[in-house]
């Protein structure tokens, strides 16, 4: 479903990502882990083209992402065909990003029938059962300040799904949150995860990973330095930059 290869990304002098693959199969949990600074979440921009690759190739459901390929030369898509696409790689960020101005149940129909244009009574009761999904149905017509973050942060899982995307990226979506507020998301990722929901989680939720994940990666870098079951990583890490960043984290 996702595929990148060998994804390299430099900001001025500083390589960030030095030549990553990664593979998320159709309906798999993939959770990043790594210390800070070591391209997590660039690597999971260049997957929607938030941040374009220098080198290397990005694939999601076999479509180039931010690319066509015309014989042997790749040209950049519009940023109308760019818009499209992400229409279908759904991201969830550390900090919500809910329209303020706009009720939850807006939040949530505005990108289906704006960018989507699908019909409005079809994208309402979609939004209806996706509120419910999350718990928020009594939510349904309040403004995000008048939510907590856990809340908000349900909306913006609600809102990526409304546009039934391929793959949903989660960049750390709970660690703004008072600790008392993280289970309740960490449980809309995992009834995601559950029904088969193709998800790129980057996260320092450790149990969360072990209970979730497919696969584990571990990034230190710009490199991918380890990756298998969670047992493989998180229990019988080989790598001693692996376990040293766990012994800090767990
Ligand atoms: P954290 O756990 O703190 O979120 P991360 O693993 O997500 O870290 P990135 O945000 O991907 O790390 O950043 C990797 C490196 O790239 C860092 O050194 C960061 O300062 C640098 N970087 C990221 N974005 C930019 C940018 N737009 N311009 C310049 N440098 C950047
Ligand atoms: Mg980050």
């Amino acid at each position: 479903m996702v595929d990148l290869k060998a994804v390299h990304k430099s900001f001025g002098s500083l390589e960030v990502l030095r030549g990553v693959d990664l593979q998320v199969g159709a309906g798999e949990v993939t959770v990043i882990i790594g210390p800070s600074g070591s391209g997590k979440s660039t690597l999971l921009r260049t997957v929607n083209h938030l941040e374009k690759v220098d080198s290397g190739s990005v694939t999601v459901d076999g479509e180039l992402v931010g690319y066509r390929r015309a014989g042997d030369r790749l040209y950049e898509l519009s940023e109308r065909e760019i818009l499209r696409q992400r229409t279908r790689i759904g991201f969830v960020f550390q900090s919500f990003n809910l329209f303020p101005h706009l009720t939850v149940r807006q939040n949530v129909t505005e990108a289906p029938t704006s960018a989507q244009r699908r019909p409005k009574a079809e994208v309402e009761a979609l939004a209806v059962r996706l509120l419910e999904r999350v718990g928020l149905s009594d939510k349904i017509d309040a403004y995000p300040r008048q939510l907590s973050g856990g809340q908000q942060q349900r909306v913006a899982i609600a809102r990526a799904l409304a546009l039934e995307p391929k793959v949903i990226l989660f960049d750390e979506p709970t660690s703004a949150l008072d600790p008392e507020l993280v289970g309740e998301v960490l449980d809309v990722v995992k009834d995601l995860a559950v029904s088969g929901t193709t998800m790129i989680v980057v996260t320092h939720e450790i149990g969360f990973a072990r209970e979730v994940a497919d696969t584990v990666v571990f990034m230190d870098e710009g490199r991918i330095v380890e990756r298998g079951t969670p047992a493989q990583v998180l229990d019988a890490p080989r790598h001693e930059r692996t376990r040293l960043f766990l012994s800090k984290v767990l």
